[in-house]
């Protein structure tokens, strides 16, 4: 059976690569960027939530706190079923590539570690209006917590490729993460909660970590 390669290079893609294979996209290499631009307009979701349309304190908390939980499932099956999706059309492999499968193959390359705005601000329209839709002036604090997680994540993301951090729950995170990366493309999905790994059983166990390890090594 063919060895499969679990990546290109630990440099950065080459200009020809590039052209070939991504869409001209808006890359986002400074982490900083996405907190300039979304942690205003969670501000503002919260202040106008809470002071323009007077939400109950505990109706916000109920709705901010859901949104945690919901962005969890959304980025596991987004993760595992669209960003890693093979289509057949060369339009969304194209895509594919450069949301993701560029990642993969290039690791440390930094503009493909960031949700790019190209990406990132018509998802904030359409889950606005999805959230509008179904809960109507709630949304505004379901979108405050839904945005700040989308934060937190495209942050720890950027984080486990580029820093070292002492804590034992950032390294279990970080470890999660470059399983996924360097043994098992198809096991580890989840990023800031490895439940839904353990509930969809997709958690790289210890036994098939062993064995990967050795294929890695042939
Ligand atoms: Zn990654
Ligand atoms: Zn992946």
């Amino acid at each position: 059976m063919e060895k499969k390669k679990m990546f290109i290079s630990k440099k950065d893609m080459p200009a020809s690569e590039l052209k070939k294979n991504v869409l001209s996209n808006v890359y986002l290499t400074n982490y900083k960027v996405p907190f300039f631009i979304y942690a205003p307009i969670v501000m503002a979701m919260i202040v106008y939530a809470l002071f323009f349309i007077q939400t109950p304190l505990s109706l916000f908390l109920a709705y901010f706190l859901i949104a945690i939980p919901l962005w969890t499932i959304f980025e596991y099956l987004s993760h595992r079923y669209v960003l890693h999706a093979k289509p057949k059309s060369a339009f969304w492999q194209k895509v594919v590539y450069s949301v993701h499968k560029g990642h993969h193959d290039y690791p440390n390359d930094k503009r493909f570690m960031l949700v790019g705005l190209n990406i990132s601000i018509p998802a904030l329209f359409i889950f606005y209006g999805l959230s509008y839709a179904v809960l109507g002036s709630l949304c505004h604090s379901f979108m405050a917590g839904w945005v700040a997680t989308y934060l937190f994540y495209d942050w720890l993301h950027y984080a486990v490729h580029n820093y070292n951090f002492n804590n034992k729950y950032y390294k279990i995170y970080q470890r999660h993460h470059i399983e996924h990366h360097f043994l098992d493309s198809d096991k580890n999905f989840g990023f800031i909660t490895l439940l839904w790994d353990e509930v969809f059983k997709t958690r790289l166990n210890k036994d098939e970590k062993l064995e990967k390890m050795r294929e890695v090594k042939r």
